[in-house]
């Protein structure tokens, strides 16, 4: 449940990021689009301005042409020429102004008196006839008479011999004198021309033409370029009798993904931007990472506290608890909440050993580390159970290196002493059962053993039963018999005691024992045995052994374990004399050992019997039990000594085993 609602609330905080990131990428692109936009506009504006500005220029260059035109016309008239020489003036005037086609002097009745044509093209008017255009000249005369100065006729096409044909427009200036108009010179304007005075100023990406209202071109100047964008200006050249239409096409290559300046800084900024946004982004991205990662350590962590079975506690430097996990809780029966901040007398301290644990407290927090294999000591539940725990506690250092307090592990160790303590049980168990069995083997040997004394007894009590009986008696024989009866009474009895003294339970405990009294204690046992099967023991003791430290019994019992073990090795019909050598001797370097042995001249231990020998259960014997070896070491080896083999030449093998010397006054490890 707290799963998909955890989920459903990463995928809305999920989608609400791409929303947002969507909005700012498309609000960011759409800055960019305006930004770019409006560059361009305000490049167009530019354009167009100063297009209109190249247009007002081009008007009033041809307005002052004209003007200019008009001054040099009325100097041809200057002193009141003749015609020829008219003409030959008109002549070089037409050469200078190629615009101008033609140049005529006419009379007041509009009849030619001289006239000149340009040098540049074929005559104008020889298709057309100059007559054709009789009324437009005389209509622009009249007006000029009107108005007493220049004046223009509107522009017609004159088709040309050449196929080709131009526009022109005629212009009359009135001849006056004293106020009465004596005639007139007529002028003939080619537009085309007119247009090509302004070819300096034109750029290549423009074209210049006179239009009229609709738009038809008259005549035009540069190359007519179609593209997507074209610029046009146009402007009114007012001339009396006419008006002409300036016409000025601009226009700019394909269009350009940074058409200037503005824009290529306005791109460079918008890129600039997004990348940053985009760093930003991936910083967030990072930043998110980070935290959900870190959200998944926590959770790592906090599974792993609550799966603990271990305890844990952390302490600061004043020894206020400063953390408790949920096993530490369960252990002593009291929430986090009871437990965080006590410092002294915490509340699972059984109250008779708060004092001691105080002392232990404050030496811990003096900064003395504790050993690593931790100690053990004794909590109490909040119940009033006091329970075993191992303590295992480290520094807290902190990510700095700065010591911060101490954490403390702790393990319940009921469990442990409870299966330490069966162990020990099965282990006490396990050697008696071996013991009542080496004793039940002792049986037939001690009924064997104790035959001897009874038929002895038995026949010294017969004997004086019939001396007795027949009177032939004397207190001296009576009294011997008395005696001897005794004597094997006596042997009996002994033979009994060391077999009760060996079998009877003692209380396990260590004492300074010397060497000898052990062995003095096996020998009749052993000797039992020995008689039976021919064996000849010998003891060999080093003067002047210490005295070892052990349990007595259980080493009684390894001892007659491995002389036993030995005489049954040389049962064998072809070992003739069989010798087992028992003893003790300073143990070689280390003094503070004392090594015993038990040498047989037996066959030895093949390799495969070696690899097992010390086994539970494992014997070569039909009747064997297994178990002595096994034992013999877990004696030895609880005493802190060592048990080995070794082969004994020339023949046989040797067992020994080491003790720790001590004294009685020694302390108990
Ligand atoms: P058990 O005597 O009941 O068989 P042990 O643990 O005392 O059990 O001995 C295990 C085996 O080790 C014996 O069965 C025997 O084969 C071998 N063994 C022990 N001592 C000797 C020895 N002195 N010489 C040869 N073999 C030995």
């Amino acid at each position: 449940m707290a799963l998909t609602e955890t989920r459903r609330e990463r995928w809305r905080a999920h989608w609400r990021r791409r929303l947002l990131w969507s909005a700012l990428a498309a609000l960011v692109l759409a800055l960019l689009v305006t930004l770019v936009w409006l560059a361009g506009r305000y490049e167009a504006s530019q354009l167009q301005s100063k297009l209109d500005r190249d247009a007002a220029d081009a008007v009033s260059d041809i307005r002052s042409r004209l003007t200019r035109n008009l001054q040099s016309l009325q100097a041809l008239q200057f002193g009141e020429p003749l015609p020829a020489r008219w003409a030959a003036e008109a002549a070089v005037l037409l050469r200078e102004r190629r615009e101008l086609l033609r140049i005529e002097w006419r009379d007041s009745q509009h009849q030619i008196l001289a006239q000149a044509g340009t040098p540049y093209r074929p005559a104008v008017f020889d298709r057309l006839g100059r007559d054709s255009v009789h009324s437009e000249v005389v209509q622009a005369c009249n007006a000029a008479r009107r108005i007493s100065g220049p004046a223009y006729s509107r522009s017609y096409f004159v088709p040309m011999t050449d196929g080709l044909g131009v526009e022109v427009m005629e212009v009359c200036l009135p001849l006056a004198s004293a106020g009465v108009v004596m005639g007139y010179l007529v002028a003939t304007y080619s537009l085309q021309d007119l247009l090509d005075d302004l070819a300096g100023q034109l750029t290549r990406s423009q074209e210049v033409s006179f239009t009229e209202g609709d738009g038809t071109r008259l005549a035009m100047r540069g190359m007519a370029r179609r593209s997507s964008r074209v610029f046009k200006a146009q402007q009114l050249l007012d001339l009396p009798g006419t008006t002409l239409v300036l016409r000025i096409d601009s226009w700019r290559g394909a269009p350009d993904l940074f058409p200037n300046v503005l824009t290529a800084l306005v791109t460079a900024m918008s890129i600039a931007l997004v990348s940053i946004l985009l760093l930003l982004g991936k910083d967030m991205r990072r930043r998110l990472k980070a935290e959900s990662d870190l959200a998944d350590a926590l959770a790592f962590r906090k599974a792993m506290e609550d799966s603990l079975v271990t305890g844990l506690r952390a302490r600061d430097l004043e020894g206020r608890i400063s953390y408790v996990n949920p096993a530490f809780c369960q252990m002593v029966g009291f929430s986090a909440e009871e437990l965080m901040g006590q410092s002294a007398n915490a509340p699972y301290w059984p109250p008779e050993l708060a004092d001691e644990y105080k002392k232990r407290q404050d030496i811990r927090l003096a900064g003395n580390v504790p050993p690593r294999e931790g100690f053990e000591s004794v909590f109490m539940h909040k119940d009033g159970t006091r329970f075993p725990v191992l303590i295992i506690e480290a520094p807290l250092i902190n990510a700095q290196g700065v010591q911060t307090g101490w954490m403390s592990a702790f393990l319940d160790i009921r469990e442990q002493r409870r299966v330490e303590e069966l162990s020990r049980a099965s282990q006490d168990r396990l050697q008696a059962t071996a013991r009542l069995a080496m004793v039940g083997e002792m049986a037939s040997l001690l009924s064997h053993e104790l035959n001897q004394p009874l038929a002895a007894i038995s026949s010294y009590a017969t004997g004086m039963r019939n001396l007795l009986q027949r009177g032939a008696h004397t207190l001296a024989d009576v009294e011997l018999a008395m005696h001897r009866i005794a004597e094997q009474a006596e042997r009996a009895g002994k033979v009994i005691k060391s077999v009760h003294d060996f079998v009877r339970r003692r209380d396990q405990a260590r004492e300074a024992v010397a060497p000898l009294a052990l062995f003095d204690a096996i020998l009749p046992l052993i000797n039992l045995q020995a008689r039976k099967l021919g064996v000849q023991v010998q003891l060999r003791l080093e003067s002047g052994l210490p005295l070892v430290l052990c349990d007595r019994t259980m080493v009684e019992q390894v001892l007659l374990n491995l002389a036993r073990n030995g005489m049954q090795a040389m049962d064998r019909p072809e070992i003739r004399r069989r010798v087992l050598q028992l003893g003790a001797k300073h143990a070689s370097p280390d003094t503070r050992w004392v090594e015993f042995f038990v040498a047989d001249v037996g066959p030895g231990i093949a390799p495969e019997v070696a690899q097992q020998l010390f086994t539970p259960f494992f014997t070569t014997k039909a009747e064997g039990m297994g178990l002595g070896l096994s034992l013999c070491r877990t004696v030895i080896e609880q005493h802190g000594g060592a048990l080995a083999f070794e082969p004994h030449p020339p023949q046989g093998t040797v067992f020994t085993f080491t003790l720790p010397t001590g004294s009685p006054q020694a302390p108990l490890p």
